[in-house]
C-alpha cells in the first residue's frame, strides 16, 4: 500500500526530493507510530545543501517578486486545486506518518485547501493606506512589498497545514521560501513540496518553495543565523522558540512564533452539559492529545463536579482508541516513544504533587506507541499542570466563581486558547472582555481546538506573540513603505520647520 501512495504522490523511490535539490546527508527513517516501524528512509540535506537552497531561494526571489500579486494568486490557486485531487492519498500518508485518525488527516489538507482558498482572495487585497498629510498638495501613503526569501519552521503534528498557512500567504506577498519539516513527518512534506513544485514546473516558475530535511542542529540552527531569512517563522515547543527568538533577534531579523500552549475551559453553571462534553472530549482526546490547542485544564464549576465528573470519565472510557486508518478510531498513537516517556513522567508528577488520575493513563499492549487518555483530578495549578506535556491529559479543577476561574485559566505562562461553556450572556461577554481570557483565541460554548482559517491563529505569552493564516497575518511577510509624494512646487516642511537659505 504504501509503495502506491507514494507513488501516487509522485514520491518514486530513491530519487524521493532529488529534482533540483539533491541531498548528500545520512538516511533518515521515517516512523509509523501505529506499528514502531520503519515506513521508508530519507536523505537528509547537509549544510552545504541548504547553502544552495538558499541561493536559489535569493535567485527566485528576485523574479517573484516582479510578478503582480493576483498572478501569483494564481499559482496558489492552482495549488489548491492540486492539493483537492489528492486529498485522500496525502491524507492517507500523513495518518501512517503522524498517525492522526485519518478524518482529522483529511481535515488537515482540507485546511490547506482553504489556505489556498483565503490567499488567493487576499492576492487582490494586499493593500497600504492613504494618509491625510499636513502639507498642502502632498499625498501620504503606505504600501506593502515583499520582503524577501523567509524561513520556515514546523512542527510534527500539523505538518503539511501549518506550513501552508505561511506558504500560501508568503507566497502571494511575494517571498520565496525554505521549510525545515519536523523530523517526525520527511515524507508527508516530501509529498507537498512535490505536489507545488509540479504546480511552478507548469508554470514556468522556479525557486519559490524549497524543502530543506534536516535535524534542529545542522539545518534548523544554520536557518535561524542566516542573515538572508529576513523572517523566520517558527512553530514547536516553547523551548525551540525561546532559542530561535533569541538568535534571530541577535542578528535583528523578524521572527513569527507559534508556540507551545496550556488551554483551558470553563464549564459553567448554565452550560449545556451534553454539548460541553462532546466539545471537551474532542478538544481533549482529539489528535491524542497532541494539538497546540488541546484541552488541557477543564474548570468546573464546584455545583456541576459530582454530576459532570463520572459523566466525562465514562465517556473517556469508551473512546475507541486503534489503528488510525480505520475510520472508527478517534485517537490513534502518539508519536513517538518519547512522548509516551513524557506522558509517564507528567502522571508521575501529578501524584507526588497531590492530584489522582481518574481514569487512563496506561500505556497499550502491542506495537506502537498508544496511550489511553486520562484524567486528573488536581486541586489547583500544580507545578506539573502549569506546563505543557503533548499528551492526552486533562487535568480538573473546580471553581466558585467566575473571577476565580479567569484567574485560574489566565494563571499560567501560555496563552493560546481557551473557552466557557455558558448559556448567561453576563459571564460569556466577561470572558471575552479586556479582564477576561488572556489568550489568543478565546470561544464560547466550542472547545480550544479546531480553528477555522479566516481568523488570526496565535497566542500570547510563551505561546510567542505570533499570529498566522487569517486577518492581516499576511502583514508579517511583507514590508511596509510609507511614502510622502509632492505634487506642488513648493516644500513645505513637517511640523512647520522653516529652513531658508
Ligand atoms: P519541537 O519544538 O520539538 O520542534 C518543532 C520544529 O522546530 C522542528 O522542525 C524542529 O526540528 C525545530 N527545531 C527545534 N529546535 C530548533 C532550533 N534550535 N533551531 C531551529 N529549529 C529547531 O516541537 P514538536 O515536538 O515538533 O511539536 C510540538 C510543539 O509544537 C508543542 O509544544 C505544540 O504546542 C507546538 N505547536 C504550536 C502550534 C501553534 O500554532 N502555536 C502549532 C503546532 C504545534
Amino acid at each position: 500500500m504504501l509503495d502506491r501512495l507514494l507513488s501516487t504522490l509522485g514520491l518514486v523511490p530513491e530519487s524521493l526530493y532529488s529534482r533540483g535539490a539533491p541531498a548528500h546527508g545520512h538516511e533518515f527513517p521515517s516512523i509509523n507510530p501505529t506499528t514502531g516501524e520503519e515506513l521508508a528512509t530519507v536523505r537528509l540535506h547537509t549544510r552545504e545543501d541548504y547553502g544552495h537552497l538558499v541561493d536559489r531561494a535569493q535567485e527566485g526571489f528576485r523574479a517573484w517578486r516582479r510578478l503582480p500579486a493576483p498572478v501569483r494568486g494564481e499559482v496558489v490557486r492552482k495549488f489548491g486545486m492540486s492539493l483537492r485531487a489528492m486529498k485522500v492519498p496525502l491524507a492517507k500518508l500523513l495518518t501512517l506518518e503522524m498517525g492522526k485518525p485519518i478524518s482529522e488527516s483529511e481535515g488537515e489538507v482540507q485546511e490547506m485547501i482553504d489556505m489556498c482558498d483565503f490567499a488567493v482572495g487576499l492576492s487582490r487585497q494586499l493593500h497600504g493606506l492613504t494618509i491625510a498629510s499636513e502639507r498642502p498638495l502632498h499625498r501620504l501613503m503606505e504600501q506593502w512589498h515583499p520582503l524577501g526569501p523567509i524561513g520556515i519552521i514546523t512542527a510534527f503534528n500539523f505538518p503539511v497545514a501549518v506550513w501552508a498557512w505561511n506558504a500560501a500567504l508568503a507566497a502571494v506577498c511575494g517571498d520565496t521560501m525554505i521549510w525545515k519539516p519536523s523530523p517526525e513527518t520527511p515524507l508527508t512534506s516530501l509529498a507537498v513540496a512535490r505536489l507545488v513544485d509540479q504546480i511552478c514546473v507548469d508554470a514556468g516558475i522556479e525557486n519559490v518553495f524549497l524543502l530543506c530535511l534536516g535535524d534542529a542542529e545542522e539545518i534548523g540552527e544554520t536557518m535561524i543565523a542566516d542573515r538572508r531569512l529576513p523572517l523566520i517563522s517558527a512553530t514547536g515547543s516553547t523551548r525551540m522558540g525561546a532559542r530561535v527568538g533569541e538568535v534571530v533577534a541577535r542578528r535583528l531579523g523578524r521572527s513569527l512564533l507559534e508556540l507551545g500552549g496550556n488551554n483551558a475551559a470553563i464549564v459553567a453553571p448554565s452550560a449545556d452539559l451534553e454539548l460541553a462534553l462532546r466539545a471537551i472530549l474532542f478538544a481533549a482526546v482529539g489528535t491524542a492529545g497532541q494539538r497546540c490547542t488541546t484541552l488541557r485544564r477543564l474548570l468546573v464549576h464546584e455545583s456541576l463536579l459530582d454530576a459532570f465528573l463520572p459523566r466525562l470519565v465514562a465517556a473517556y472510557r469508551s473512546i475507541p482508541i486503534g489503528d488510525p486508518m480505520q475510520p472508527g478510531h478517534l485517537m490513534g498513537p502518539l508519536v513517538n516513544e518519547a512522548a509516551c516517556e513524557a506522558m509517564a513522567n507528567s502522571l508521575m508528577h501529578v501524584r507526588e504533587q497531590g492530584g489522582e488520575v481518574l481514569v487512563g493513563g496506561g500505556r497499550r499492549e502491542g506495537g506502537g506507541f498508544f496511550v489511553e487518555p486520562a484524567i486528573v483530578r488536581v486541586p489547583n495549578n500544580l507545578p506539573v499542570v502549569r506546563h505543557e506535556t503533548f499528551a492526552p491529559i486533562l487535568y480538573v479543577m473546580s471553581y466558585r466563581s467566575l473571577d476565580e476561574a479567569i484567574a485560574l485559566q489566565n494563571g499560567v505562562s501560555q496563552g493560546l486558547s481557551s473557552s466557557i461553556f455558558t448559556r448567561d450572556v453576563i459571564e460569556s461577554e466577561a470572558f471575552l472582555s479586556a479582564v477576561g481570557s488572556d489568550c489568543g483565541i478565546a470561544n464560547v460554548n466550542i472547545g480550544t481546538s479546531g480553528a477555522e482559517i479566516g481568523g488570526a491563529f496565535g497566542g500570547e505569552k510563551e505561546t510567542g506573540g505570533g499570529r498566522e493564516a487569517g486577518s492581516d497575518a499576511w502583514k508579517a511577510y511583507m514590508r511596509r513603505q510609507t511614502c510622502t509624494i509632492n505634487y506642488g512646487s513648493e516644500l513645505p516642511l513637517a511640523q512647520g520647520v522653516e529652513f531658508h537659505l
